[in-house]
């Protein structure tokens, strides 16, 4: 009798043990799985988190239909006009009972912003712009 008690106690020990492990390796495998996933994502931007721009560049005029110099401004953000869609659609929401529409929650707060940059002719003085940036710090830099 005392042997099977004996038995019993070191299988339900043991099972015990894995449980208890299976537990620990699953945890420390998620947590190496999002690490990897950040690793992963600190990896795919590649040295965008400064940037630096003359404030002067010489680049084609779609309007002089040449290479002149340009003028770099950022754009910033306006006061968003009640005539936009998504002013109205904010409109729309907000009216009546109901809830503030929320932003989605993402977890975490993107490394890099949207920038948005204006080149603006010299010569005709109208402006056009280039595909959005994505980076950190932001700085227009006087280059000699
Ligand atoms: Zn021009």
């Amino acid at each position: 009798m005392a042997q099977k008690e004996e038995k019993e106690y070191l299988g339900n020990s043991l099972t015990f043990f894995v449980f208890i492990f299976e537990i620990l390796y699953f945890s420390f495998f998620q947590e190496l799985q999002e690490f990897e996933k950040t690793l992963k994502y600190h990896l795919l931007i590649p040295r965008l988190i400064e940037m630096k721009m003359p404030r002067k560049v010489k680049m084609y005029c779609p309007y002089c239909k040449r290479h002149t110099i340009h003028v770099v401004e950022k754009v910033k953000k306006r006061k968003a006009s009640e005539l936009k869609a998504g002013q109205r659609r904010f409109r729309r929401v907000t009216a009546g009972y109901g809830g503030f529409p929320r932003p989605r929650f993402e977890g975490r707060e993107k490394p890099t912003k949207r920038i948005n940059v204006r080149f603006r002719c010299t010569e005709c003085n109208r402006a056009h712009t280039s595909p959005m940036i994505r980076a950190k710090k932001f700085e227009l830099v006087e280059v000699k």
